[in-house]
């Protein structure tokens, strides 16, 4: 009798996972992650986070700029 229920829970278990495989077939691919953008402290020009040279807390676009330091208002 417990070889059947085991059977039984076994049958279950296997139904419960093929059916979490074919959720997770039928489910599209996550989207890629957004670039962020940043501007440049000195000029303004807005770039790519990964593509801006990082000063701290500021962002700039090239050596120059980050040489130069956040432009005076
Ligand atoms: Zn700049």
């Amino acid at each position: 009798m417990s070889k059947l229920l085991m059977f039984g829970l076994l049958a279950v278990i296997v139904y419960l996972i093929l059916r979490g495989a074919g959720r997770r077939q039928r489910k599209p691919p996550p989207a890629p992650p957004t670039q962020k953008m940043v501007a440049c402290e000195h000029c303004g020009v807005h770039l790519p986070e990964s593509e801006s040279l990082k000063s701290g807390e500021q962002h700039y676009c090239c050596e120059q700029h980050r040489g130069l330091g956040p432009l005076e208002r």
